[in-house]
Parts: structure tokens; sequence; C-alpha cells
């Protein structure tokens, strides 16, 4: 390239985008493409992509085509390319008719600079006559791994644009990714029939994130910690299913975290608006399926978590992306437990064998990755074909090391044992060799009378897995492009036969498996604290329960009806030193808080002051709604002085349920005047002797009830009574 074509770029960088210099490779790559040189570009989201191809267009005569799989981001392309002055159009099921006719107009006069198409639109017939007409520049193919199967976002049309582009002319191709294993690159290249193609791949390296593995258990504990913790900073919590979406969402807002649900079920304008409430700082946090976070650009997104396992690395990786774009430091954490792998090879049984296969691969390296000890960084680099020579130094594995060990003459093991099988197995085949298994697929090789058969006899099964992978991952192996799963000796691997050293192997983490469902469920409160704590301080409790003797004196009431026990447990769990944190233990609602609240946060606070206690700031994990809707409208028909029957009718619950309800909304410690009601059902003496009862008791307890008032009265009466109670004297 002449000197004057590169001032001229500048140039045209200058006017058009407004930017002085061109980042990274932009340049030799816009170069290329001007030489109609085919050129594939990799490089991380956000490097500027797009610039490769659009600046190009600029300065070309005629259109460029650009191929794009999501229609929302095309728009959002064109809109920024207008807004910039450049003549950009887009071809897509969204447009009218008449729109159609006049974009195509448009094209076909040479005004037109890009034309975005999806590849479903590229197919059609009568947009490839149209095309054939126009004045094409080059084609760039955007989210370009869509290619390939191998990947996570296989879109089949994509395996057509080849033909189609043929049919146009020979027109020059760039094709852009920012996810591509070494073998999704292969097949992009052969489908694309790029063989010539310059290759441009930019660092995928991000310093900026840390990466971490938690086992799976008591995540939803573990979530709220987290988010608390990164108060006030954005974040994604990704999961799999669009119900645990729902749910998750639900949980968190429950806890006072500002959340929102995405997923592809949700009315497009309640998930339009979630998106652009988080992008603008309205919400905290959105809960979504993968559907969520293509195209979006939110700089600050400070943590991603996976909430359940991802399907695939490739996935995970574009997905934790998504976090510090600014550079600043952000967090990705996975919740990794091997059943929710289990779990998804389950929904693959229904695939074509060959996609079952690779998706299996695919989960293959997701267990590898989450199980093993290794700088994780390093381990996800390794995956897109990049090596780093050391350790990041910023993952959870290199700040907390496990425990390693030196071996030496298990590598030259397992360097035979890859070689003598023909360099075509895969691990866990190759540990059966070392292993001396006589499983059929071994005897069915004959594998059985190599040499380094049962030579690893001393080591389970699965540290063979471990140690073959971290071979893998340290280069003494190489991965066989043409078949996924393989590994064959790497050079570094041959030179390791003719003067071996030692090599140093950390041992995997053990994560408890967590079989029921895919998580310890928090039912309630009560719960909770066992949960998190196990056991509650003693000492402060006894310091709570003399207090309440005080104060039940003091107000001339039963100590059951200032605090329960239960609720004098929790507290000396979590440690309320506000009024409203005391709110969030159960039983404890603003009336009773505020009624009585005031000496025991006094109390509280000087004994965690004393002692030292760090309290588990806002440790509070509900799971449940305290008022759900049918409470609210319970609570508003009471205040109307409806009958409970009718309330019961009303709301389709059966008289005994509404009891309940009514209960729990006491219990919570709403103030409920149910006179209106008990009045008709039962005569004041009646109502008297209840009450008086009630504040003789020791307890509240209805069997106890029931047995000293001499069965004189039903349990329903009791229950209405005792609701009475509690609403006048406790709440
Ligand atoms: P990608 O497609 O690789 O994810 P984009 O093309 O969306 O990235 O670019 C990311 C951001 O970087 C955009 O805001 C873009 O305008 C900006 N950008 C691209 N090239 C340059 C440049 N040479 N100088 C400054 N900013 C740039
Ligand atoms: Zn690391």
């Amino acid at each position: 390239m002449s000197s004057s074509i590169t001032m001229n770029l500048a140039e045209v960088l200058k006017e058009n985008f407004g930017y002085s210099t061109f980042r990274g490779d932009q340049e030799k790559i816009i170069q290329n493409l001007l030489d109609r040189k085919d050129t594939f570009v990799i490089m991380p989201t956000g490097a500027g992509k797009s610039l490769c191809y659009q600046l190009p267009a600029i300065m070309l005569e005629g259109t460029a085509i650009v191929i794009s799989p999501l229609i929302a981001l095309m728009k959002n392309q064109v809109d920024q390319l207008e807004a910039r002055g450049i003549n950009a159009h887009f071809l897509n099921s969204t447009l009218t008719k008449r729109e159609v006719t006049k974009v195509k107009k448009e094209v076909l006069e040479g005004v037109t600079k890009l034309l975005y198409v999806a590849p479903e639109s590229l197919t059609k017939e009568e947009n490839i006559e149209f095309l054939k007409k126009a004045n094409i520049s080059f084609v760039a193919v955007d989210e370009v791994h869509c290619i390939s199967e191998w990947g996570h976002d296989f879109r089949p049309e994509y395996r057509r644009i080849r033909s189609i582009i043929s049919m146009l002319g020979n027109l020059p191709i760039i094709a852009l990714t920012a996810t591509a294993t070494p073998k999704v690159r292969q097949d992009i290249i052969k489908n694309l029939q790029m063989e010539d193609a310059t290759l441009f791949k930019g660092s995928f390296f991000r310093k900026n994130l840390y990466y971490e593995v938690r086992p799976k258990v008591n995540s939803k504990i573990q979530l709220i910690q987290f988010i608390k913790q990164h108060k006030g900073e954005g974040g994604i919590v990704y999961c799999l299913s669009r119900k645990k979406v729902e749910e998750l969402a639900q949980f968190l807002c429950v806890n006072d975290i500002v959340a929102r649900p995405y997923h592809a079920g949700l009315d497009s304008h309640v998930r339009d608006k979630n998106q652009d409430d988080f992008l603008n700082e309205e919400i905290d946090v959105i809960v979504a399926t993968i559907a969520f976070g293509m195209g979006i650009d939110k700089p600050n997104v400070r943590f991603v978590i996976h909430y359940d396992a991802p399907k695939s690395l490739e996935g995970y990786y574009q997905e934790t992306g998504r976090a510090g774009r600014d550079n600043k430091n952000s967090y990705c954490l996975m919740f990794y437990n091997y059943n929710d792998i289990v779990k998804l090879e389950k929904f693959n049984k229904d695939k074509a064998v060959s996609e079952r296969e690779n998706a299996h691969h695919l989960l293959e390296e997701v267990t590898g990755y989450s199980e093993s000890a290794r700088c994780r960084t390093r381990q996800l680099l390794h995956y897109f074909g990049e090596h780093l020579d050391e350790d990041c130094g910023f993952c959870d594995n290199c700040k907390t090391p496990k425990e390693s060990y030196t071996i030496e003459q298990e590598v030259v093991l397992a360097i035979e044992a890859v070689k003598q099988t023909g360099e075509r197995f895969e691990i866990r085949h190759l540990a059966d060799v070392l292993r001396g298994s006589k499983g059929q697929y071994v005897l069915s090789h004959h594998h059985n009378e190599l040499s380094v058969y049962g030579k690893g006899k001393d080591k389970e099964a699965h540290q063979w897995v471990s140690i073959l992978r971290q071979l893998l991952i340290l280069e003494f192996f190489e991965k066989d492009i043409d078949n996924y799963g393989v590994i064959r000796v790497s050079k570094q691997g041959e030179e390791f036969l003719k003067k071996s050293y030692p090599v140093e192997i950390l041992n995997d983490h053990v994560y408890p498996e967590v079989t029921d469902n895919d998580d310890v469920e928090v039912k309630d409160p009560h719960q909770q604290h066992q949960l998190i704590h196990e056991t509650y301080d003693k000492v402060l409790f006894s310091l709570l329960k003399n207090l309440r003797k005080e104060v039940a004196k003091k107000n001339n009431v039963p100590p059951y009806v200032v605090f329960q026990e239960e609720s004098m447990e929790e507290m000396a769990t979590s440690f309320p030193t506000t009024l409203e944190n005391l709110t969030h233990i159960s039983g404890v609602g603003q009336g009773k808080a505020n009624k009585f609240g005031k000496q025991f946060i006094e109390l509280i606070s000087k004994y965690v002051e004393e002692n030292d206690i760090i309290v588990p700031s806002d440790m509070f994990v509900k799971s449940k709604v305290n008022k759900s809707r049918n409470k609210i409208q319970i609570i508003q028909l009471i205040d109307d002085k409806v009958d409970l029957e009718e309330i019961a009718e009303r709301l389709h619950l059966t008289y005994d349920q509404i009891i309940e309800e009514i209960e729990h909304i006491c219990h919570s410690g709403t103030k409920l005047n149910l006179h209106y009601y008990i009045d008709s059902v039962l005569d004041e003496d009646k109502q008297d002797d209840i009450f008086d009862y009630f504040m003789e008791a020791e307890s509240d307890d209805i069997e106890s009830a029931l047995e000293e008032l001499d069965e004189e009265y039903s349990e329903d009466e009791i229950r209405l009574m005792r609701i009475q109670f509690m609403s006048e004297v406790a709440n």
C-alpha cells in the first residue's frame, strides 16, 4: 500500500468517525480488504471490529453487504451510521413492502454504502436476484462463528452464505467474530472457502476480569451475599431456564435487590424495558437467559454470575466478556455442580447423534475447566488457542493455590499412551488404558496389548483425566482439530521424551455433589439461619429472653406476645441492630418493631460491639414475598369489613385457607381488626374468655388453648380470637 492511501485512511477515519488513530490491527485489516483480499478477523467484543468493514465500505464504490444474525443489532448499527451521515440500510423481515422498495432503489442507484441483511433474507430468491443487479463492493460476515456447529450459536442459514456470495460475483469477504476456537476457525475457513484469507487475531486476554468457580451449595444465599457485597454495582445473573430466571429475579427482589428478569418468553416491551432500565442503571441486576447481552454496550457491568453451568466455554467467555468493558476490575463467578452438567446432557438426548456428540464435548470442556485447579484465565485462553506463559495471578485458583505434586515418570507414561494408541483417542479412554481397564472399548482396540496398559494402576481414573488435561494446558499435547476431544503429542511432548524433567500437577477441586434439585431451597427465614450459622448465639439468646420478660411485665402482656422464641433465635443469628433490620426477622412486623424493638436492638448492638461480632451485613435471605397479592387483598377486604366467608369465595380459597393466610399476616406483624366479624359469630362473654386465656397463657399454642378452655370453644373460634388478641396486644 502506498503511503498516500495510508494518509487517506486516517483522514477518512477522522472525517467519518472522529477518531484520530486506529486501534490494534484495524488499519492493516482495512488495507487488506481494500486490496481485495479475503480477511478473517478474530477480536474480542469491543475491540472495534465494525469499523474494519464500515470504513472500507465508505471508501469503495458501490454497496457493501453486511450479513448479521441479529435484527436488533442491525437497526442499532444502521442508526449509528446514519447519525454519522453515512448512507446505510438494512433488509430484513421487519420492513414493509414500501420500505423494501425504497431500500432496493437506493442500493441500485449506488448511494447506499452498507446494506445489512439477515441470513434468512439473503437466502431469499428475490433478494438474490436483486443483489445480482447491484454493484457490490465486498461482503462482511459478522458473528461468523454462527457458521460452525462446533460453537454455541449455530445458524444453519449461515451455511448457505458461500454459495450465494459466489452467485454475486468474485467478491472479497471479511469474516468477523469475537469467539472461535481453533476448531471453529477451521470450520469457518472451510465453509466460506477462505483458505487464503489473512488472519488477524487480537488477544483475548482480559486482565481486569476475575474468574472464580464456586460449588453450587446454598447458592441462593451465596448469590444474595455476593450481590449485597457489590451493592450499587450493576451485574448480570445468567440461568439456563426461563422459569429459573423468573424465580431468581423474584427472589432477589424479595431480598431488596433491584433486579428484573430477561428472557425470550417475556412480552417484548417488558423485555425491552428491563434491558433499557439495566442499561440506564434504573436497576442493578438483570437475571437472564443467554438471550440477553448480544450487542449490549454497557461499560460498567461489574459482575457476571453464571448461576447454572454454561453449555460451552465459548458461551461462557462471551457472556463473562460483558463484564468490565471499561477495563475496571470485574467479577466473573460461576456456580458449579456436576449435576447441572448431567442435566444438560439429558437435554441433549433427543438430538441427532453428531449434534449430541458435539454438545457432549463442549460440556466436557466446561467440567474440565470448573474442576481444575489450574489458572482459570490460562485455561480459557488455551481453549481459544492462545498460550499464556504464566498464570494470571488474578483468578481464584491463582489466589488460593491447591495442593500440588510433582510427576515425571507419569508424564512419560501419558505421552507414551497417546503415541501407542496412535494419537486417535480421547482423554477418558487414555486414562482407561493407563489404568488397565478391561472395558469393551479398550479390549476391542487391543489396547490391553500395549506396553503402557495398566502402568498407571496406582492412580484413579479421575486423577489420570486431571493429569492429562493439565498436560494439555501445559502444551505437552495438542488438540486434534479434525477430531474433537482427540489429543496428540506436541513438539514439547516429543522433546520431553528425550529429556524429561519434573512437572507440577495440581489436585483438582473436589466439590460436594448436590443431588436433589440444583440447590438447597431456602423455604423460609426460620430455616435460613440454620443454613447460615447452624446455631444461634446462646448467650445473646438468654439475654434477649430476660429482656423479653422485663418488657412483657412492663407492658402487662405475656412474654410470647412481645416476641416469639423463634424470632429471638433468629435475632441471635443475624444480629439486627436497626429497626429496619429487625423487621426482617420472621414474626416481627413494623408494628411490633416500633412497639418493642428499640430496647432489643440496643441490647443486640451492645452485645455485638462488646464481643467483636462481625455482623453478616444484610444477611437476611427471604424466600417469599411477605405480602403476596392474596395477602394484600385480604388486608383490604378486612379493612372494608367483608365477611371472611365472602373473602374466601372471592379469592377462591377455602375458609381454612383464609384463616391461615390471616394468621400469617398477623404473625408477620400487621395489625388487623376482625371485631366486625368476630362479633357476628361469637358473643362478647365468650370473646372475653378466650382473650383472657391468651393474656395468661405461656404460649399461643392452639392445642393447649383447646385443652385449657375445656373444649368449650371450637378451634376456629380460638384461632380467630388469637388473631384479634395478637393484633391488639402485640402488633
Ligand atoms: P466490536 O464489534 O469489536 O465488539 P465495535 O465495533 O462495536 O466493537 O466497537 C466498540 C467501540 O469502539 C465503538 O464504540 C466504536 O465506535 C469504538 N471504536 C472503534 N474503533 C475505534 C478507534 N479507532 N478509536 C476509537 N474508538 C473506536
Ligand atoms: Zn489465574
